[in-house]
């Protein structure tokens, strides 16, 4: 037992508080252990008790948004886990199109009440799964849009507890990260700048991005989207298909049938499973085509 479970015990650092919590149902793809401790906290209050007592005491802090973009550890995951979902969720539309919207607030629930209002921008983004704060840290795009095109504004908590309010040409990002992925801070909140337009132009980009969705609508398994990034000039689903990989199984992961590029969960897939068969993937594309496949997923915990 980590000599730090008492401390974290003896501090009242949250009301969410819970020992031990199973992670795998907090995640897409619906895999992985236990979290040592688990809290969901609803104000930036208790963000704060939490990131600067980790911060004081030097325990592992991991924070989690909708869970689709991570393959958990089948040990699970040490120290605190810090779930930013729909208890610290909210919006606020501003004057000239703009949004503020709190790091636990669904994208899809965000995007469909900026349609309603008539305000375009996001809804190309239409079928990602997770949060706001997941969005801004990984960069989420689809369409030839990606979160930063609308972002203006960043709110983010230091390891020391600080709130610091970045605007986007202050924040490093690129194809599917920002700084934020890297720098150990949480994202607070996002203000988006999104641009009032005709309600039929709106749809018409809502439309083309369901569309797109459709054959992953057909993946019934749970899943974490693409696995790997797309190399410069290609498309990662492409070369695993020219392998013939498609419904390649190590335990119960199995590359999709449907779409090359995802991994899904058959039911009880373990990370180890998964982990496998990544490096299958990536070790004959690597044999066949020279490319180094890099996973777009985040691994969580000890592999
Ligand atoms: C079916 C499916 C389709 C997908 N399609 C796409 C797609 O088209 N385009 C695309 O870009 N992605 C896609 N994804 C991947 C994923 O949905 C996105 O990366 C999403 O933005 C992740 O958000 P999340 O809230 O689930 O983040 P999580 O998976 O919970 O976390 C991702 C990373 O961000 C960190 N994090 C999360 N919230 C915060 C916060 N508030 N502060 C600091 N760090 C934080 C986590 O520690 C982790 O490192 C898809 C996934 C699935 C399952």
């Amino acid at each position: 037992m980590p000599r730090y479970s008492a401390l974290i015990k003896n501090e009242k650092l949250s009301d969410s508080l819970r020992e031990n919590e199973p992670l795998a149902q907090y995640t897409s793809w619906r895999i992985g252990g236990a979290g040592e401790f688990y809290t969901n906290p609803s104000s930036e209050l208790e963000i704060r008790r939490i990131i600067t007592f980790s911060q004081a005491y030097q325990i592992p802090l991991t924070i989690l948004g909708g869970g689709s973009n991570v393959l958990l550890s089948d040990r699970g995951l040490k120290g605190i886990v810090m779930h930013l979902n729909h208890r610290f969720a909210g919006y606020e539309f501003l004057p000239d199109g703009r949004v503020k919207a709190k790091a636990g607030t669904r994208l899809g629930t965000l995007i469909r009440k900026a349609m309603a209002l008539n305000l375009a921008g996001i809804e190309q983004l239409w079928g990602i799964p997770g949060t706001v704060g997941g969005a801004v840290v990984m960069n989420a795009g689809a369409c030839n849009t990606e979160t930063f095109d609308v972002l203006e504004s960043v709110t983010s908590m230091t390891p020391e507890g600080e709130i610091v309010v970045r605007h986007k040409h202050e924040i490093h990002h690129g194809y599917r990260y920002s700084d934020y992925k890297y720098n150990g801070e949480i994202v607070l909140d996002a203000t988006l700048q999104l641009t009032p337009t005709a309600q039929e132009i709106i749809r018409a980009n809502f439309d083309k991005a369901d569309e797109r969705r459709k054959p992953q609508h057909n993946i019934r398994q749970p899943n974490s989207g693409s696995i790997f990034r797309n190399p410069q000039g290609n498309f990662a689903g492409r070369l695993i298909e020219s392998l013939g990989a498609k419904g390649r199984t190590y335990g119960n992961a199995q590359v999709s049938l449907d779409h090359a590029n995802f991994i899904v969960n058959l039911g009880g897939a373990t990370a180890s499973d998964t982990c496998q068969l990544i490096a299958s993937l990536q070790a004959d594309i690597w044999e066949e085509h020279h490319v180094q496949l890099e996973p777009e997923v985040i691994f969580l915990g000890e592999f």
